[in-house]
């Protein structure tokens, strides 16, 4: 599929020869498939590749896996549950532009599609002025869990301490 432009900005996917129904189905049972058409869009295939940054590894340090994953539901609602508003497609911050706002969460909306209630209507068919159902959360909350275990893979069980990231030099040498 050809792409351009995408950088910094949410835009729908022209594929039409997925099989949307089945993506639409909200499925947690059918994630592989769901995360095999995501990848066929190239900003969704980049963020399910790239090495995601110290910032976004040392949130999922402090945290633990445990309370990360079992967290993202509630994320999920209060990030995208409400109905689209005019800073929709606006608040997950980009690895290259603000590297040190990253968390787990903010890569695995980009790679998810889950980003925004634009993207999250392109892809999985819901109307941007409905809340978000309870069935929806559910699977977007599975999704970016499977994208933070394959992309998060060694992340403690529980909570340890990272120092903090402060050194400017460091900070441009971890800029992608
Ligand atoms: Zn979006």
């Amino acid at each position: 599929m050809k792409r351009e432009g995408t950088e910094g900005a949410c835009r729908s996917c022209g594929d039409r020869s997925l099989e949307w129904s089945r993506i639409r189905n909200l499925d947690v049972d059918d994630l592989a498939f769901v995360i095999a058409a995501l990848r066929t869009e190239y900003i969704r295939a980049q963020f399910w590749s790239i090495e995601p940054n110290q910032w976004a590894k040392n949130y999922g340090i402090r945290k633990g896996r445990i309370a990360l994953l079992d967290g993202t539901a509630v994320f999920v609602r209060k990030r995208v549950g409400p109905p689209k508003d005019a800073f929709d497609g606006r608040r997950v911050p980009w690895p290259h532009k603000t590297p040190e706002k990253m968390n787990p969460y903010f890569y695995a909306q980009h790679a998810t599609a889950t980003c925004c209630r634009t993207c999250i209507e392109t892809w999985y068919g819901i109307a941007p002025e409905q809340s978000l159902s309870n069935q929806a959360i559910t699977f977007f909350a599975a999704l970016i869990n499977q994208f933070v275990i394959e992309r998060f893979p060694e992340l403690p069980d529980y909570p340890q301490s990272v120092p903090q990231i402060r050194d400017s030099l460091q900070i441009q040498l971890q800029s992608p």
